[in-house]
């Protein structure tokens, strides 16, 4: 993994992001862990997918790293700025370089407007244009994700779910952005669409010279659309690699448990899909140690005090866990 650093688009460092839970008297009784100490670097032009269960805080690091939502601690920097030192004046002008695609596209529309308002009001907000050429421009962004010029007539609920993911992503894609954050794009969607929205997402990618951050619970998505993979356990990132190399040889024992999950394309492949016991702890009160001690078949006295620290095993590959060395 010979990447230059200058590559870098976005780099995260120890970041943090705590949820306090308040009791009585608005007294602070505890912290949600949803993010705990993650590291790690975005390269232009790539596609970096994070993989984990449900509740494992991928979402939550995805919205944190563009600032949606504030760190609680750690530093972001996205083209050599740290995020959360900027004034509010240049936070506006990043989030022009920084977007988010979200996995509900009915939610994230608003019913009451119709979609080509939707999207010019992108541009009204932004300053973008008079009213002739936004509409051009909106005309233009519906045609680049397959939609047609009726459809800047229709109101969100007279789309397919499909279609409006298209929205989604001609909203993501219309102030021109560096890095795009793709939030479970497809997991609501219909299995036939699926693959139209992912290949679209790839098709732009390549013509816009896009940097994705690809959200998924599902490793099959993950392994069809990232070059490299980060998987996530309870607030931390236990796993990192190229994601061939994540799968052709995976080292975290999470990582092997998810994969034996993941259909095999030849059917005469059998597979034993192991089955983690216990549920996933509460991120109000992880586990001490290693966060996956509790369901790990492998651990050891030592995970169940000290945390692995993330460690590189060759130049495409870096795990936390005390049993990997190479
Ligand atoms: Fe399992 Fe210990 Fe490795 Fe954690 S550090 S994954 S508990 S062996």
């Amino acid at each position: 993994m010979i990447e230059n650093n200058k590559d870098i688009i976005l780099s995260a460092k120890h970041v943090k992001k705590y949820f306090p839970i308040k009791g009585f008297f608005g007294k602070i009784v505890g912290n949600v862990k949803a993010v705990d100490d993650v590291s790690l670097d975005l390269y232009r032009g790539e596609t970096y997918g994070l993989v984990g269960e449900t509740g494992c805080g991928k979402s939550t690091l995805g919205r944190t790293l563009i600032r949606l939502l504030d760190a609680t601690e750690g530093t972001i920097n996205i083209e050599g700025q740290d995020i959360s030192k900027i004034t509010t004046g240049e936070m506006r002008k990043m989030r022009q370089k920084v977007q988010m695609i979200f996995q509900d596209p009915y939610t994230s529309l608003n019913p009451r407007m119709r979609i080509g308002d939707i999207l010019n009001e992108i541009l009204i907000i932004e300053k973008i244009g008079k009213r002739s050429e936004r509409m051009d421009i909106v005309i233009e962004m519906l045609r680049k994700v397959g939609l047609r010029i009726e459809h800047y007539y229709r109101f969100p609920h007279e789309l397919s779910g499909g279609q409006r993911q298209r929205v989604g992503v001609a909203r993501s894609i219309i102030l021109n952005p560096d890095l795009i954050v793709c939030d479970e794009p497809v997991s609501a969607l219909d299995v036939s669409v699926r693959s139209q929205i992912i290949n679209l997402l790839l098709d732009l990618q390549q013509a816009l010279d896009l940097t994705y951050m690809f959200i998924s619970h599902d490793m099959s998505v993950i392994r069809y659309t990232s070059r490299r993979t980060g998987v996530m356990y309870l607030g931390h990132l236990v796993e990192e690699a190229i994601t061939d190399e994540l799968f052709n040889n995976p080292k975290h024992p999470y990582t092997q448990v998810l994969l034996t999950a993941v259909p095999s394309p030849n059917p005469h492949t059998k597979k034993k899909r192991i089955v983690l016991q216990g549920d996933l702890p509460s991120p109000i009160n992880p586990p001490p140690g290693c966060v996956f001690h509790t369901r790990c078949p492998i651990a050891v006295d030592l995970c169940k005090n000290v945390c692995p620290e993330m460690k590189e095993i060759n130049s495409m590959h870096k795990v936390a866990c005390h049993l990997v060395n190479n």
